[in-house]
């Protein structure tokens, strides 16, 4: 054995693409500081990508006596300048409370009706099982509710006529979603080289300027983190994923 040979990487970069993505988030600024490298990654080779925000963050500030409808008002603006940033076909804002968001019907019919929709192969989610970071944090309740909606919704609900009747028989027939691809996960098993749109990343999250305070410093943090991902594929960059394949392919990838 020699020593001096390049080092092999531990994985392969994951190559399955969608046609079509939806992400899951709880609030503005979630999708991207989550898969919004693999959101522009795959947008700029062909797919089509559609944002959903569960709530408009409006509890994503420190002072008490601010208004709460205002600072949704201003989040969905920034959301809106970082979807167009990273190239999003649209958003959708559900309203749902920032801080009380939970897995109800209601919810998950929200969900369902935009899932049938926009039609994706793919949804995007945060992990529901995260409860605490690997690296030490909570994982805050938002974000395990809207990654449980988020599953919920995709299987069974979405392909099931007979799930929320109403919606089949108004013309939003059941859709199958192929694959989930969950986010902020313990248990990743994809990586997505996002070497090509880093710099897009951390541009589409400087537009979150109410939430951002240092945005020097947190491009530093996001091109850290990505690089350490990007590693076990052999790439500068990566964002890791856990992809839950619902329907398998014949071949790769449906396009
Ligand atoms: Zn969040």
């Amino acid at each position: 054995m020699t020593t001096n040979e390049p080092a092999v990487p531990a994985e392969a970069a994951h190559a399955w693409r969608p046609d079509r993505f939806m992400v899951i988030a709880a609030h503005p600024d979630d999708a991207e500081f989550g898969p919004a490298g693999t959101a522009a990654t795959w947008i700029d080779a062909g797919s089509v990508g559609w944002l959903v925000c569960c709530t408009s963050g409006d509890q994503g500030g420190e002072d008490p006596y601010a208004d709460p409808l205002a600072l949704a008002a201003l989040r969905e603006g920034e959301q809106r300048a970082a979807t167009e940033i990273i190239g999003y076909a649209g958003v959708t804002f559900l309203h749902q409370p920032d801080g009380a968001l939970a897995n109800d019907l209601a919810l998950r019919e929200q969900l369902v009706r935009e899932i049938r929709t926009f039609r994706p192969d793919a949804v995007l989610a945060t992990d529901p099982e995260t409860l605490f970071y690997r690296g030490g944090g909570v994982n805050h309740t938002d974000h395990r509710a809207s990654g449980f909606a988020a599953v919920d919704a995709v299987y069974p609900a979405a392909r099931n006529p007979m799930s929320f009747p109403a919606l089949a028989r108004g013309g939003l027939a059941a859709h199958v979603v192929r694959r989930l691809y969950l986010f902020w996960s313990d248990q990743p098993n994809a990586r997505v080289d996002i070497s090509a749109v880093m710099d897009r990343k951390i541009t589409a999250l400087a537009a979150h300027t109410s939430q951002i305070h240092s945005p020097d410093r947190l491009a530093e943090r996001i091109r850290a983190w990505g690089a350490e991902e990007g590693e076990a594929i052999g790439a500068a960059a990566a964002e890791a994923l856990r992809c839950v394949v619902i329907e398998d392919d014949e071949v790769e990838g449906p396009g």
